[in-house]
C-alpha cells in the first residue's frame, strides 16, 4: 500500500519514535540503579503470578472501592491491548499490502469484531475520565491536568483515526472486511461505499497516516508523562513488599553508611521504582487519615514530589555528586508532612501498585533523627524516658508489675516453665486503661487452666513508637534488651494483647536475632522457636475450643455495638475475622460494622508513634473516628488495642458521646466468664 519512499518515512518514524521513548526510560532507570540496593528478588515465580493475576484480571485498579473508576480503566485496559496488536498490525500493513496477524483465521474473525467494540469501550472510558476529572474535580486529581488532556486526546485521536482508516479500508477491499461490523456500519451510514476509487485512494493514505501519527506520538509521549504507570506500575508490583505491610527492615547500626534518607540517593531503588509507578489517582490521598483530618500530609504528593526531585536531580545523580543534591527536609518535604503519619498503612494498601509510602516517610525521620538529631521538642521526653524507664512516661521500671498486684501472677524468674509467657506492654502494665485489658487477659488465662507467666520488671517497651519515630537505635537497644530477657527464659508462647507489641515481636525482633555477637547458635534457635500469638487469635481459638465458660447470652442483654480495627492487626497483619468471631462469641450478633471496617478501617490517630506527638493543624483523627461510631447507633465500640481504646474514649468524650462505652475484646470476654474471680 505505501510506496519506497512512503515506507522509509514510515521506517524512520518508528526509530524515532523508539528513541523519544527510551530517553525517559533510560533516565530513570538510571536514577533506579543509582539508589541503594534492597533484595526484592526472593520468590520470583510466585510475584510473576501474582503480577500478572493484578493486571490482566485488572484487581490492581477493580479492588478498592472506586467501582466506576476501575471499570472504566478496564476498558481502556482491554482496548489498549488490542489496539496495541492491531498498532503492531497497521506498522507491518504498511510494509506487506492487505497483512493480518491473524490471517483468515477464526480467532481473526473473532478479534476483528472485539476490536471495533473496544473502539467503544475506549472512548466511553476516557469520556467517564474526562468528565470526572474536569466536570466533578474531586481533589485527588489535583496534579498535572495537562498531562491528562494530552493522554485523552491521544486515545481519542487513536481510536477515531483507526475507524476512520478501517472504515476506508473496508469500503475499498469489502471481502476483507471479516466482522469488523462497526466499520461496515460507519461505511454504510456514511455512504463510504459510493466512493470513487481514487478518493478511497486518497482517504487511505489520508487515514492510514493520521492514525500512524496519532499512534506513534502516542507511544513517544507516555514515558514522558504519569502513564508511564502503564509499563513501572507491573514492574512494582513484581517488586512488592511481601513481609507484613507494617513491618520495617532494620539497619545494620554497626556498619550502616546512611541512616534513612536524607538525600534522594540514600533511598533504595524500589523507593525510586515507586516514585515512577505513581498514576496520580489519588487513592492514597482520599484515605489517609491525616490528610482526611486538615494536616499537610498527602502520600500521594509524597510520591509525586519523590518523583519530580529524582528527575530534576538527574545531572547531579548521574554525575554521581550527591553533594550537589538538596537535602530531603525541609528542601523537598516539610517537616509537618513527614511527622503527620500515623504509619495506618490505609495509603499503601489501596494504591493500585502497592507503592510503600510509610517507608519513605519513616527514612526521613530515621535521617532527622539519626544523622541530624532533629525531632519535635516533644519527644525530647518520650525518648529520655524510654531510654531511662523502659517506657514512654518515665514511670519506674521497678513498678512496671504493679497492675498484677494481688492478683497471684507469677513472674518467669518464678516458673520459667510455663506454657505461655503474657507481655503486657507498657499500656498493659502502666495506663490505667490498658491495666483493666491486663487483667481481663489473666482473668481469661486462669478461667481456661492455663499456665502462664509474665516478665513483670524485666519486660521493656517492645519499641514500636521509637522506631516510627526515626529512632532506630533506641528500637535496637529496647528491642535487644527483651530478646534477651526472653532467650534466658525458655518459654515458646508469648500472648500479646497490643497489637504494636505484636507487629514488633513477631515480624521485627526476628530480623534482629541474627546480628553478629547477640546470641549463640542455641539462643538463636529458641528465638526464632517462639510462637507469637495475638490476643485475638488467642480468644478466638479458646472460644471456638468451648475452653471458657461464657454466662448464657440473654436476648434482652443484647447489646448493639461495632468493632474498630486496629491498624496493626487487621490492615498490617490481616486478623480482621478473629476479633469479630470473639464478639460474636462474648457479645452476640449485635454487630454493627462501621462505615470504614477491615481493611478500609480509619486510623484512630495514635499510629507511628503520634500517641506522644500534639496533633495539629486541622481536626483531631480520633474525632473523626468517633464520628463513625455515634453515627452506627453502637451501645458499645469494641476494640483490641489499648492505643486505639485511648483514642476511642477520648475522641468520643470530646464529641459529647461518652455513654458510649470503648472496651477490649478480652474485657468483653471477661465480662462474660461464667466465674466469679474476674478483677
Ligand atoms: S500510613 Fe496512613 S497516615 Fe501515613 S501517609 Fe499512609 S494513609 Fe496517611
Ligand atoms: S501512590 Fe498509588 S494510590 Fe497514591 S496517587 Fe499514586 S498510584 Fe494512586
Amino acid at each position: 500500500m505505501l510506496t519506497i519512499a512512503e515506507q522509509i518515512i514510515l521506517t524512520l518514524l518508528v526509530l524515532a519514535t523508539v528513541v523519544v521513548f527510551f530517553i525517559p526510560v533510560i533516565k530513570r532507570i538510571w536514577i533506579i540503579a543509582s539508589c541503594q540496593s534492597e533484595n526484592r528478588f526472593d520468590s520470583l515465580l510466585e510475584r510473576f503470578f501474582y503480577t500478572l493475576f493484578r493486571v490482566i484480571l485488572q484487581l490492581c485498579t477493580l479492588r478498592n472501592e472506586r467501582i466506576w473508576t476501575g471499570l472504566a480503566h478496564v476498558m481502556i485496559f482491554y482496548g489498549a491491548l488490542a489496539f496495541d496488536t492491531m498498532t503492531i498490525n497497521h506498522v507491518l500493513e504498511g510494509y506487506v499490502d492487505g497483512f493480518y496477524l491473524f490471517g483468515s483465521s477464526a480467532f481473526g474473525l473473532v478479534f476483528s469484531a472485539s476490536v471495533d467494540a473496544f473502539a467503544i469501550t475506549v472512548l466511553a472510558g476516557i469520556c467517564f475520565f474526562a468528565f470526572k476529572r474536569f466536570v466533578l474535580k474531586p481533589k485527588a486529581y489535583n496534579t498535572s491536568p495537562f498531562d491528562s488532556v494530552l493522554i485523552y486526546s491521544f486515545i481519542f485521536l487513536v481510536t477515531v483515526t483507526y475507524l476512520y482508516y478501517e472504515a476506508i479500508l473496508v469500503a475499498s477491499h469489502p471481502g476483507e472486511a471479516r466482522w469488523a461490523w462497526l466499520s461496515q456500519f460507519i461505511v454504510s451510514n456514511l455512504g463510504l461505499a459510493d466512493l470513487s476509487p481514487a478518493a478511497l485512494g486518497l482517504n487511505l493514505k489520508i487515514s492510514y497516516w493520521l492514525h500512524t501519527l496519532a499512534v506513534f506520538s502516542f507511544i513517544a509521549y507516555v514515558p514522558h508523562s504519569k502513564y508511564f504507570h502503564m509499563f513501572a506500575g507491573p514492574v512494582n508490583l513484581f517488586f512488592r513488599k511481601h513481609e507484613p505491610s507494617g513491618t520495617i527492615k532494620a539497619i545494620d547500626l554497626e556498619t550502616a553508611e546512611n541512616f534513612g534518607a536524607g538525600k534522594a540517593t540514600d533511598f533504595t531503588w524500589k523507593d525510586a521504582l515507586d516514585s515512577f509507578s505513581c498514576v496520580e489517582c489519588g487513592r492514597c490521598q482520599d484515605v489517609c487519615p491525616a490528610f482526611s483530618s486538615g494536616k499537610t500530609l498527602s502520600p500521594k504528593m509524597i510520591i509525586y514530589n519523590l518523583e519530580k526531585h529524582f528527575l530534576a536531580s538527574f545531572g547531579p545523580i548521574r554525575k554521581r555528586k550527591k553533594g550537589e543534591l538538596k537535602r530531603l527536609v525541609p528542601e523537598v518535604f516539610s517537616e509537618e508532612e513527614i511527622w503527620a503519619c500515623t504509619t495506618c498503612g490505609a495509603c499503601l494498601h489501596v494504591c493500585p501498585f502497592e507503592i510503600e509510602h510509610p517507608k519513605k516517610l519513616i527514612d526521613l525521620r530515621q535521617n532527622l533523627v539519626l544523622a541530624e538529631g532533629k525531632f519535635p521538642a516533644q519527644l525530647r521526653d518520650f525518648f529520655h524516658h524510654l531510654e531511662s524507664q523502659a517506657n514512654p512516661w518515665g514511670l519506674a521500671a521497678g513498678s512496671r508489675i504493679d497492675w498484677a498486684k494481688g492478683l497471684n501472677i507469677k513472674t518467669a524468674a518464678d516458673k520459667p516453665s510455663a506454657s505461655f509467657l503474657l507481655w503486657t506492654g507498657c499500656f498493659g502494665a502502666y495506663d490505667e486503661q490498658g491495666r483493666k485489658i491486663a487483667r481481663a487477659m489473666a482473668t481469661i488465662l486462669k478461667a481456661a487452666g492455663l499456665d502462664f507467666a509474665v516478665l513483670g520488671n524485666e519486660e521493656k517497651c517492645c519499641g514500636d513508637s521509637a522506631r516510627r519515630l526515626g529512632n532506630e537505635y533506641l528500637f535496637q537497644t529496647l528491642a535487644i534488651e527483651n530478646l534477651k530477657t526472653l532467650a534466658r527464659y525458655r518459654i515458646k508462647n508469648i500472648i500479646i494483647f497490643c497489637p504494636h507489641g505484636y507487629n514488633t515481636l513477631k515480624n521485627e525482633y526476628p530480623a534482629l536475632i541474627d546480628l553478629p555477637g547477640l546470641f549463640n547458635e542455641e539462643e538463636k534457635e529458641f528465638l526464632k522457636s517462639i510462637r507469637i500469638i495475638s490476643h485475638v487469635e488467642f480468644l478466638a481459638n479458646l472460644l471456638a475450643k468451648k475452653k471458657l465458660p461464657l454466662k448464657k447470652a440473654e436476648a434482652e442483654n443484647q447489646v448493639v455495638y461495632t468493632y474498630h480495627d486496629a491498624c496493626y492487626y487487621g490492615r498490617h497483619n490481616g486478623l480482621f475475622d478473629e476479633p469479630r468471631q470473639v464478639l460474636r462469641e462474648s457479645a452476640g450478633e449485635g454487630l454493627k460494622e462501621l462505615q470504614n471496617s477491615r481493611e478500609h478501617s480509619f486510623c484512630c490517630g495514635a499510629g507511628g508513634g503520634l500517641m506522644w506527638l500534639e496533633e495539629k493543624p486541622g481536626q483531631h483523627v480520633n474525632h473523626l473516628r468517633a464520628q463513625e461510631i455515634i453515627q452506627s447507633g453502637s451501645d458499645l465500640a469494641a476494640t483490641s488495642c489499648p492505643f486505639c481504646l485511648t483514642m476511642l474514649q477520648d475522641g468520643l468524650r470530646d464529641k459529647g458521646a461518652d455513654h458510649i462505652k470503648v472496651m477490649d475484646v478480652a474485657q468483653i470476654v471477661a465480662s462474660n466468664l461464667d466465674v466469679s474471680e474476674q478483677s
